[in-house]
């Protein structure tokens, strides 16, 4: 299907809606009829059924990666990540993410280090990482927030360099590559969220990679209970298996996530030039050899410049009926379970705290159209005039 049926789709209900900061990508409701009677007919719903082993084989293919195990979301592959690969201590981390990417580490018992991120990206920055090594650091666990790459490079080189692990939390990076390379193949771990928030939806459901078959089959333990076999358990696992329905949803929705990607980078352009010359208004461009997924359109706000706080215009959007969103504000570092840990104060993480004053994530999914963005960029630009 094209783009242009999923904005036809889209339209016919749209007039007057809320605008909102993401849309989940279903597919069409006919089509799923068909998986769900196959479902119905085998009478196997979950526990690794047919639907569960042909995902987890396109992902594969379609991502460009060789071992993958699917989870019932994006957080319990985090969690496990840490347990499959026994870190202790303490771990390296970014306070600008979405909150589980730091409770993955409060569960495991570990102690979280923030560092700070590099404005470009929004990452954490490879140059203020050797400094908060202890003795205790054993792990890094990076964020490619909003799909931009990591310097994987120099976060692997520190890595090898202290016998440190790392894993990254992929959530915003799904079909990412840089120089062909899907993402996914860096570090010992990545994860990725299908959440409905998500560029590819499973409705809830994620997803971790890994790089041996070994290790595949730890994790296939670990999201098992711990059973590796009908009467041994090795391991004091949990369960987040992903079921044959939600299997289902995502092997229908692999069909459509091309083109909802060519839309949202359509949506990106368009935003790019019609705020291109809107003072006081930064946003992200493409990296250079980097296969983007347009997972998000931060923008950042400069007060004295654009003549407005960020919270003001975020007010101004919403009085509009259009709903950004400010990922990611507050930091994770400033909740109430995190802000006591030594490395959470603002001098630390300076730059960080900076985008979480500035940032608004603007709308943008597969289905949002044209006149709904010049709409947005219209009402961001009339301050200016
Ligand atoms: C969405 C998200 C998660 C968690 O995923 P769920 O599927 O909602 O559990 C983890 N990390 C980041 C950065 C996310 O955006």
């Amino acid at each position: 299907m094209s783009c242009q049926n999923l904005n036809i789709r889209r339209s016919a209900y749209m007039n007057n809606k809320p605008i909102t900061v993401t849309s989940p990508l279903l597919p069409p409701l006919e089509e799923f009829i068909p998986y769900l009677q196959k479902i119905w007919d085998s009478k196997w719903i979950t526990n690794n059924g047919d639907m569960h082993k042909e995902l987890e084989r396109q992902l594969a293919k379609y991502l460009g990666v060789q071992y993958i195990s699917l989870f019932t979301n994006g957080t319990l592959p985090l969690i496990t990540a840490l347990q499959a690969l026994e870190i202790e201590g303490e771990v390296i981390t970014t306070p600008y993410s979405f909150v589980a990417t730091t409770h993955s580490i409060w569960w495991n018992k570990l102690q979280p280090v923030f560092v700070d991120v590099d404005p470009k990206t929004g990452n954490l920055d490879p140059k203020k990482i050797e400094s908060a090594i202890t003795d205790k650091t054993t792990a890094i666990m990076p964020v490619h927030v909003y799909g931009n790459p990591c310097d994987v490079e120099a976060i692997q080189k520190i890595a090898d360099k202290h016998n440190l692990k790392v894993i990254y939390d992929a959530a915003h990076a799904f079909g990412v590559k840089i120089n062909g390379q899907s993402i996914l193949n860096y570090g010992d771990i990545s994860t990725l969220s299908f959440h409905a928030t998500k560029t590819y939806t499973t409705v809830e459901g994620g997803a971790l990679i890994c790089h041996s078959a070994e290790m595949k089959q730890k994790i296939d333990h670990l999201k098992n209970f711990g059973f590796a076999g009908e009467t041994t358990v090795v391991a004091p696992g949990i369960n987040s298996k992903m079921d044959e329905i939600r299997a289902a949803f995502g092997l229908l929705n692999l069909k459509y996530i091309d083109a909802a990607i060519a839309n949202r980078k359509h949506i990106a352009q368009l935003y790019r030039s019609g705020l291109s010359n809107v003072n006081g208004i930064r946003f992200m461009e493409d990296m250079n050899g980097v296969t983007h997924n347009y997972s998000y359109f931060p923008i950042f706000v400069d007060t004295e410049k654009y003549g407005m706080t960020r919270d003001d215009l975020y007010e101004l959007l919403k009085a509009h009926n259009i709903y950004g969103r400010r990922y990611f504000y507050p930091l994770i570092s400033s909740f109430e379970p995190y802000k006591h840990y030594p490395s959470a104060t603002i001098q630390n993480l300076y730059t960080a705290s900076k985008l979480a004053d500035e940032v608004i994530c603007l709308p943008i999914y597969a289905g949002l159209s044209d006149d709904e963005v010049n709409t947005i960029i219209k009402i961001m630009k009339h301050l200016n005039d």
